[in-house]
């Protein structure tokens, strides 16, 4: 990848996205402290960035171009750097019946009117859920899958890791989850194979639970 891009774009497509969430504009100075970068590299920045990714930059003469200001962003820009509002997201700005009002609208919009009000709802939010704290992971542009393999590389050969962030082969699934305690077992135990076994005892299921509280 061009490294222009990581360093350079990125930083400064970033900045604009989160600094105009707070502003209707923002000014070349905002851009600069907020990237550390020279007014010359964020205006060239922002003209490689200008049509996909920035949408309205007004402009004066001359250059650096220190009187320039940005206050649009296209949805792609939003999308490169991972902020792009997702449907689970916009669910959770929503209070309880907002949610369902907004999931119905959009069956009803793709299907069509006849779709019933459901009888009941539950509403559940992996984002704000203290004990989840978000979903699985996400390669951000400019990274690549093998960084997920870097961070499944153990420290000092002693501190492992597992979970499905540290394997690229089935990135962001439960079996890549898997398949990764497998692969650190037999690192830790130094075996070409493990062998599994599921213990009913240890892992009693919710019915179970139910009946010996
Ligand atoms: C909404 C949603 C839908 C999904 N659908 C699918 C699907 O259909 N198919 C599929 O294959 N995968 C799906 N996934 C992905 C799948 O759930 C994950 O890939 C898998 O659970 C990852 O397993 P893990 O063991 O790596 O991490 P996790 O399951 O996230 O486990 C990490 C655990 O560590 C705990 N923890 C975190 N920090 C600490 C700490 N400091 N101290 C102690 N404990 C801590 C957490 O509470 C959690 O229990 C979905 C995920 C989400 C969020």
């Amino acid at each position: 990848m061009d490294d222009t891009w990581a360093t350079r774009d990125l930083p400064v497509l970033d900045a604009v996205v989160r600094l105009l969430e707070g502003k209707p504009e923002v000014s070349m100075a905002d851009i600069a402290a907020k990237t550390g970068l020279e007014l010359d590299a964020v205006g060239r920045a922002l003209m490689a960035l200008e049509g996909p990714y920035v949408s309205n930059i007004s402009k004066s003469w001359g250059f650096p171009p220190s009187g320039w200001r940005v206050s649009a962003v296209t949805p792609d820009a939003r999308r490169a750097i991972g902020q792009w509002p997702t449907p689970e997201s916009i669910v959770d700005q929503l209070a309880d019946g907002g949610a369902a009002d907004w999931l119905l609208d959009l069956l009803r919009q793709a299907l069509g009117p006849g779709i019933p009000a459901p009888t009941e709802i539950a509403v559940s939010s992996w984002g704000s859920d203290p004990w989840s704290g978000g979903a699985y992971s996400h390669i951000r542009p400019g990274g690549s899958a093998a960084d997920a393999d870097l961070l499944g590389t153990p420290v000092a050969g002693r501190l492992c890791f597992a979970g499905e962030h540290t394997q690229s082969a089935r990135l962001v699934y439960t079996d890549g989850a898997f398949c990764s305690g497998i692969r650190e077992a037999k690192r830790l135990l130094r075996s070409p194979s493990v062998r599994l076994q599921f213990s009913p005892a240890a892992h009693p299921s919710p019915n179970a639970l139910e009946k010996d509280p």
